[in-house]
């Protein structure tokens, strides 16, 4: 039987953040419906007793912990220490994490070290799949065929694709944590972390825990019922929605392209804001497009929105052939201009 092992690093405030809940959400759903005798709780930290205490009621039997100020920041060595010494501490066959950027770089290398394998991306766990046996799912090729995986290899590492579970809420306690005494040396400390650097852009649109994906279309910087375009007006009325809502904001291609040819563009937006088949597939429960003509190659990256909405001038535009919920075919300037207007009253 599998020995099954959460594995996290906490966020800059001591905490879990969203996508580790997330991810421990499946570690306990793993762990009951596959019958393993228990669940350990591994963490990785400046301090790690208030993401245990965050966690403490989640039953686990164990909570191991690695801390230290060499710990507080993504660092490939003192990272993959860390997480070597509670693999082994906790004897785990399977560790569940986050697929987040710093595990992402480190436990692919911790699964090398330890003979084990990982699997990345992941957005379903099944006890049981095909053979009784434990098999996970990803996405593969721009989220159009999905991949079904088994293994014998142990440890198997599996990193749960943020927005792909429910996160774990649970009561706040007192957890006991049998902190392992790991020694980074010179060579481990040899990177030095300087710090965080912004996008380019300089304006943080990229909001994956939000609840609600705004799109902006080329429309927005096109000639409009005047003759004229009216980019800084587009900027101010997108800018201060995102404000207000705390949206995430996602582009077409053409938008984003636009800046390299030189046209007027919306100064905050960088080629990572694109959605689509060679942008990003994020994860919200909503969505709200705006100038946008939803063609296929967009539509693509909204596969895991739930509920799309669009506002186009277009009655005939993409999004009113069955990519979205509703379409308000109207003025996105008017509309958006009234919703800020809602949103500030409120
Ligand atoms: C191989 C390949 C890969 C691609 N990958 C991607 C991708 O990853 N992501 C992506 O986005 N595209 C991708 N594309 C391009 C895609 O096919 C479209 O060209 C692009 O998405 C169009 O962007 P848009 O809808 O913003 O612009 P447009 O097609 O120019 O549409 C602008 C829309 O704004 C509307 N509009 C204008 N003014 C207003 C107003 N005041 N109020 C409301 N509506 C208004 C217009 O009616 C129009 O529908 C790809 C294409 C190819 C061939």
């Amino acid at each position: 039987m599998d020995q099954i092992l959460f594995l996290a690093h906490t966020q800059e405030n001591g905490l879990l953040p969203a996508s580790a809940l997330e991810a421990l959400t499946a570690a306990l759903a793993l762990k009951s419906a596959s019958g393993a005798s228990e669940l350990v709780v591994g963490l990785v930290g400046a301090s790690v007793q208030a993401a245990a205490d965050q966690v403490a009621g989640c039953g686990a039997a164990r909570f191991l912990g690695v801390a230290g100020a060499e710990f507080s920041v993504a660092r490939y060595a003192t990272d993959a220490m860390a997480a070597e010494a509670i693999c082994k501490a906790s004897a785990a066959s399977i560790v569940v994490a986050p697929g987040s950027s710093r595990w992402h770089r480190v436990l692919p290398g911790v699964a090398q070290r330890l003979g084990g394998v990982a699997d990345t991306h992941l957005t379903g766990l099944n006890p049981s799949g095909a053979g009784g046996a434990l098999t996970v799912a990803r996405w593969y090729y721009r989220q159009r065929m999905e991949a079904v995986i088994q293994r014998q290899r142990r440890p198997w590492f599996l990193l749960i694709d943020p927005g792909s579970q429910l996160a774990y809420v649970g009561a706040v306690g007192t957890a006991t944590v049998e902190l392992l005494p790991v020694q980074p040396g010179a060579a481990q400390l040899r990177t030095a972390f300087k710090g965080y650097r912004e996008l380019s852009s300089g304006v943080q649109t990229i909001r994956p825990e939000a609840k609600l994906l705004f799109v902006a279309g080329a429309g927005w910087t096109k000639k409009q019922a005047d003759g004229q375009p009216h980019v800084k007006e587009a900027e101010t009325l997108i800018l201060s929605f995102l404000q207000t809502s705390r949206a995430s904001l996602g582009s077409s291609k053409s938008l984003v392209d636009l800046g390299g040819e030189g046209q007027a563009v919306l100064s905050f937006l960088t080629h990572l804001n694109q959605i689509g088949q060679t942008g990003s597939t994020p994860r919200h429960p909503k969505g709200l497009s705006t100038c946008c003509h939803g063609e296929e190659p967009h539509a693509v990256g909204w596969r895991f929105i739930n509920e799309r909405r669009a506002i186009n001038l277009d009655a005939n535009c993409g999004w009113a052939r069955g990519k979205a919920d509703v379409l308000y075919v109207a003025d996105a300037f008017a509309v958006m201009n009234r919703v800020n207007e809602l949103l500030a009253a409120k």
